[in-house]
């Protein structure tokens, strides 16, 4: 079997100053501990980028952006282009975030072309899908995820079929404070994986796919510990080192 290191991402969305971040970065540093087995990546507001990624400099944990625009440059008035967000140090960029589908209005194709030009870059998405609450109570989790899923991954050139995480992030669970319970979001996230089978064959075995939604110092140990959870995209527990140290912990 192959065997998925876990990540465990922070998603900072608008929160921080540089100065915060910096506080911030320095705090998750000084708590990791000695033999740490899971991947960690934080995810500032571009303004903070490139503060954060001074204060990396030299540690295991990444950096990541929370979007990226699909052109590498031109007359696009406040995108910001992988390129550049690989010049600034970036890892990995989020794209699809379910606040960058209703507040942005980034549909399915637009997310499709900012995971390809992500991955044009050289960096790596991390591709966020999961149901609203009607949609769930309408017992469409799995058509809407299916759906999400194979729109963004359209057009996956084959050699980047290794790169691509992918996080299940049920709306109805985002900044509420509700969790998916373990068997919940094992059972979506067993299902992602055997599409990811007919999508990129032999690759979904080794891809990760992360639980995003609530996720707490009391709740991250029973989700890392369901066998298709690969890690956690974190947001508001990510914003407080104490918080976040805690489930990079139970991450083991
Ligand atoms: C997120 O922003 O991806 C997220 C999961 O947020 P929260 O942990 O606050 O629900």
């Amino acid at each position: 079997m192959i065997e998925r290191q876990l990540l465990i991402a922070g998603n900072w969305k608008m929160h921080k100053t540089q100065g915060e971040a910096r506080v911030l970065t320095r705090e998750i540093l000084r708590g990791l501990s000695y033999g740490l087995r899971a991947e960690v990546m934080v995810a500032p507001p571009y303004t903070a980028l490139a503060a954060v990624a001074a204060e990396l400099k030299g540690s295991t944990i990444t950096l990541g952006a929370q979007d990226a625009f699909w052109e590498q440059q031109g007359a696009y008035t406040g995108a910001i282009s992988p390129v550049m967000l690989a010049d600034a140090g970036c890892h990995y960029v989020i794209v699809g975030h379910s606040e960058r589908r209703q507040h942005f209005g980034d549909s399915n194709r637009d997310v499709n072309r900012k995971l390809l030009a992500v991955l044009d870059a050289g960096l790596t998405p991390i591709l966020c899908i999961g149901e609203t609450i009607e949609e769930r109570q309408a017992e469409k989790t799995l058509l809407v995820v299916a759906e999400q899923l194979k729109e963004g991954l359209a057009q996956l050139p084959a050699g980047s079929r290794e790169r691509v995480v992918i996080a299940y992030e049920p709306v109805w669970a985002i900044g509420t404070g509700l969790t998916a319970t373990p068997s919940q979001a094992q059972e979506v996230q067993a299902f992602i994986r055997s599409l990811l089978r007919e999508l990129i064959d032999q690759a979904a075995e080794s891809t990760r796919i992360l639980y995003g939604g609530s996720v707490t110092p009391d709740n991250a140990a029973s989700l890392l510990s369901q066998p298709d959870i690969d890690g956690a995209l974190v947001g508001g527990a990510s914003l407080k080192s104490d918080s976040f140290l805690k489930i990079i912990t139970a991450a083991g």
